[in-house]
């Protein structure tokens, strides 16, 4: 079913624009299209969204209802986001700076206006050799360094299939070959020790090269799952896994909200071995968030206290990143998550 085009709504100071194309746009005045840098923001988002919504990039549905909300939801991000943009754009000092990570096409150089402002790959399509993957994971993933030799051809061979099982979205001119094996790699990393670890529902990665925005409430985000996508700032993402001690990891918050989505949420009428389990880590997480708000010695960060979800997805981040202290502190939630996530991090 055709679909009309993606309203874009410019505000500026007491007025409001709606355009329904970037030709539109690009007829407005310039005062209102902002900086040079700015509609090339506007153009990667625009595209990105109107190419979501047409009939050839809808997924074959499972049946859920929450595709066109989450398109809603994506299209009012993009509508504020040119409005916030200029002044967030002031609070970023940091440039991105993608690491010294190889480009899907060396097309570097002098190039005053990069002809594409945002890249679409079809993970089938994307075929990189199981040396390109083994090779990647090693430089950038700690968990992978840390594998036996016998399993990191099977983890390879997974972040291959995940890879195959995605659509790639880039908010950007520029890709890099790592984007997508590394963000596989980090579902791969967290589903281990899980005989399910495509995250089917999950259709889509869309990878924005730094912080961006989402509404209701209106945020800056580095992550999120929504609909049948999981979004990643790709520079919080690799610096993450170049902190690999401290904690924090965006990419393994982000899979782990969107396991509970696929194992939790989906069927929730169906019983797996992956949802029992979680109930038993489910009893133990509330004592754990008690005694951390009365806590002088916090393990978990504001975030992780605000509800239960959010405690999950940390508690996950700390037994990659911190397994000892947790297991020390928090034993028998240690123990839960080992039995959840059917790994043992602490004996890595
Ligand atoms: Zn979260």
């Amino acid at each position: 079913m055709p679909r009309d085009s993606v309203p874009i709504i410019l505000h500026y100071k007491d007025s409001a624009f709606t355009v329904y194309s970037l030709e539109e746009y690009s007829q407005l005045p310039d005062s209102l299209k902002g900086s040079v840098e700015q509609q090339y923001y506007v153009d990667s988002v625009y595209n990105v969204l109107q190419y979501i919504n047409t009939p050839a990039a809808v997924k074959e549905d499972d049946g859920s209802q929450d595709s066109g909300f989450s398109i809603v939801m994506i299209v009012v991000f993009g509508i504020i986001a040119f409005n916030i943009y200029r002044l967030i754009r002031q609070l970023i000092k940091e440039q991105n700076n993608p690491a010294d990570a190889a480009t899907f096409e060396t097309d570097e150089g002098n190039e005053p206006e990069p002809a594409v402002r945002y890249l679409i790959y079809k993970g089938d399509e994307l075929k990189f050799s199981d040396d390109e993957v083994h090779t990647v994971c090693k430089k950038y993933n700690p968990y992978y360094q840390k594998l036996n030799a016998d399993k990191q051809p099977v983890f390879v061979e997974r972040v291959q299939e995940f890879i195959r099982s995605k659509d790639f979205y880039i908010c950007s001119p520029k890709g890099y070959k790592e984007m997508p094996i590394l963000i596989s790699a980090s579902a791969v990393q967290i589903t281990f020790g899980l005989k399910d670890f495509l995250l089917p529902h999950f259709s889509n990665i869309i990878i924005h090269p730094e912080e961006y925005f989402a509404y209701d409430p209106f945020r800056i985000l580095v992550g999120n799952v929504q609909g049948h996508s999981i979004s990643l700032s790709w520079k919080h993402f690799l610096q993450d896994y170049q902190n690999p001690t401290d904690g924090k990891n965006v990419g393994l918050h982000e899979m782990a909200h969107a396991l509970q989505v696929q194992y939790l949420f989906r069927n929730p009428k169906r019983s797996n071995t992956f949802k029992e389990d979680y109930e038993h880590y489910d009893r133990i997480d509330d004592d754990v968030l008690n005694a951390e708000k009365t806590s002088g010695k916090r393990l978990f960060d504001e975030n992780a206290l605000r509800n239960k979800n959010e405690f999950w997805a940390t508690s996950v981040e700390l037994f990659f990143e911190k397994p000892i202290e947790l297991k020390t502190q928090y034993p028998d939630l240690y123990e839960s998550l080992r039995i959840v996530l059917n790994q043992d991090t602490a004996a890595m």
